[in-house]
């Protein structure tokens, strides 16, 4: 909770909190001087640009949240002074003020026109000044704080979704090994089986499990067991081929392989691949009966699924072919298809 609330702190800081700032661009410092007096007991910033060809580069640099134009000057005019502010996309959404020496109409339309916010006669009083002043500051800045905390949103969501995904993705494997866990088996089998049936494709499980592995632990210690374990699922791992094939732990030392699109004979050979991988890895394991190195034993099944069949099925037929393995002497695949006497 405490680390939430540090995270929306940090949100809200990025929300920039502003100062009304004015920029008045006029040709004569006398209009600046009188403009800087009423202003000067405010909490209000004032700068001033004489020359108007200077205007933009230092409203650039500036960043005003608030631009007072005079409408007449010896080299551009106030109404074109309007049109660059608004042709800059820095400047596009600042507030402009037209100061004219007298109410035109035609002008002041014009001014309109071409973006300016508002249009007044100079000087207004102080106190017209001020609140005009300010109301279109506060109006600019409440609309780029609304901007930043919008963007602030749109960040929060992209680092959510992300660590969704992230989260996603680590329920979905086995801690210690880092291959699909149960649940990723679960899933990827219902999906392939359902697949399997609009196709009318066959599909392949392999069901195997480490041979003598609780001797295996008694031998050398619980956390060599873990590290032999990580070693045979990487081994597994590396022993398929095709992207769809998945290896999951099933549980303790029992690992599954979903092979989609898979027949008896290509099924069988997979788990004999897997078999003869394990065996190269010569990991010692004394203790075990049929060999002086860890081995396993495997069960291999495959169907062909009829429509709302269930895949619990093709688990017990795995299943069954894995302990037949056990049972005729262990380091060995059996694949439920087979005869025996
Ligand atoms: P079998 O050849 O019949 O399969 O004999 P086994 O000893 O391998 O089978 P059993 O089911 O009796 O023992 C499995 C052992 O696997 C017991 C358990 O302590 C061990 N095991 C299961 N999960 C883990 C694990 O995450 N780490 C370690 N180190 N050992 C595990
Ligand atoms: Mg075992
Ligand atoms: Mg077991």
């Amino acid at each position: 909770m405490a680390e939430c609330n540090d995270e929306n702190g940090k949100r809200l800081n990025e929300i920039t909190s502003y100062r009304i700032r004015v920029l008045l661009v006029d040709d004569q410092p006398i209009i600046a001087e009188a403009v800087r007096r009423s202003l000067v007991e405010e909490d209000i910033d004032f700068h001033y640009c004489q020359d108007p060809t200077n205007a933009v580069r230092m409203a650039t640099e500036l960043l005003p949240t608030i631009i007072l134009q005079d409408l007449v000057m010896p080299e551009i005019d106030g109404l074109t002074m309007v049109r660059f502010f608004r042709a800059n996309p820095v400047l596009l959404h600042v507030p402009i003020i037209v100061l004219s020496t007298k109410e035109e109409p035609e002008i002041k339309s014009k001014a309109f026109e071409f973006g300016a916010n508002d249009y007044i006669v100079k000087l207004p009083d102080k106190m017209e000044l001020v609140a005009r002043i300010r109301y279109h500051s506060q109006a600019y800045i409440n609309q780029k704080q609304r901007d930043e905390a919008f963007a602030a949103l749109v960040k929060s969501q992209h680092e959510l979704a992300e660590a969704n995904a992230i989260l996603q993705k680590l329920s979905s494997l086995d801690g210690l090994t880092g291959i699909p866990n149960r649940r990723r088996f679960d899933e990827v089998l219902k999906a392939e089986w359902q697949r399997s049936i609009r196709h009318s494709n066959s599909i392949s499980l392999i069901m195997l499990d480490i041979d003598f592995f609780k001797f295996y632990n008694d031998t050398y210690g619980h956390q060599r067991g873990d590290d032999c374990l990580k070693q045979v699922a990487k081994s597994l791992d590396n022993s398929v081929q095709r992207e769809t094939d998945v290896v999951a732990r099933y549980g303790g030392e029992e690992f599954a392989v979903i092979l989609p699109e898979t027949g008896s004979e290509g099924a069988f050979q997979v788990a004999e691949t897997m078999r003869a991988n394990i065996e190269r890895q010569n990991i010692a394991h004394k203790a075990s009966k049929v060999s002086d190195h860890v081995t396993i034993s495997v069960g291999v099944a495959t169907w062909v699924p009829e429509r709302c069949s269930q895949c619990d099925k093709l688990i017990t037929l795995a299943d069954q072919a894995l302990y037949k393995a056990k049972e005729k002497g262990r380091n060995r695949v059996i694949s439920s298809g087979m005869k025996f006497d």
